[in-house]
């Protein structure tokens, strides 16, 4: 629209959101979808069970591992991480389809995947989701209150770990509130 067709699509289109576990990715990204059906998210495989109200194709392909397996045998998955016990991958052929139609993609996946997409894909944009304070996330991860002041702790321990990736990505956005974050990765996938 109005872009000078001799001219490359420069725009990064491949956008992927991370951050520390419990800081609210799948939340702002579950907003995402609602406010804007259109935009394409990239749908993970995982061995993971379903929990109440997911559903398989929406929030990811629940597997089982053998599935799981072939899938990293044969190729199929961009990356793949393994994350609190389970196994989590994102389809390889979807996004480059969609890539290669110009349209943006957006992936929400671990820090683990995002550093394996920054590798095979450098073009990639990072986008960091950082707690809007320590106090915030520690609130977040021991909340629930179910868990042992062991698991706390060692929980505290990998944030406080995950919290140092920052410096690899190539932005961070703030989650001080959902609609905002949502907003502004909308802005930068340049969605209207
Ligand atoms: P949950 O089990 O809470 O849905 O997700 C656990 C973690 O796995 C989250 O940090 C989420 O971002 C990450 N995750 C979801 N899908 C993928 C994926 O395809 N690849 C990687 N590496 N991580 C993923």
């Amino acid at each position: 629209q109005g872009a000078d067709p001799a001219l490359p699509d420069r725009r990064p289109r491949l956008t992927v959101l991370s951050g520390p576990s419990g800081v609210g990715k799948s939340t702002v990204v579950a907003h995402l979808r609602t406010v804007h059906p259109d935009v394409w998210l990239s749908v993970s495989a995982t061995t993971r069970k379903p929990r109440p109200g997911e559903q398989h194709g929406v929030q990811y392909y629940f597997v089982d591992d053998d599935e799981f397996d072939k899938l990293v045998a044969n190729g199929e998955l961009l990356e793949w991480a393994e994350f609190a016990g389970n196994r989590y991958g994102t389809p390889r052929a979807a996004v480059l389809d969609k890539l290669g139609a110009g349209e943006p993609v957006l992936l929400e996946i671990d820090l683990q995947g995002a550093r394996l997409v920054r590798e095979s894909m450098p073009e990639a944009r990072l986008v960091f989701l950082a707690p809007p304070s320590w106090e915030e996330l520690v609130r977040r991860l021991t909340g629930r209150g179910t868990e042992s002041p062991e698991v706390i702790e060692e929980r505290l321990a990998a944030a406080r770990v995950e919290l140092a990736a920052e410096a690899e990505f190539d932005m961070t956005l703030v989650n001080t509130s959902v609609e905002a974050v949502a907003r502004e990765l909308l802005a930068l996938m340049e969605v209207d």
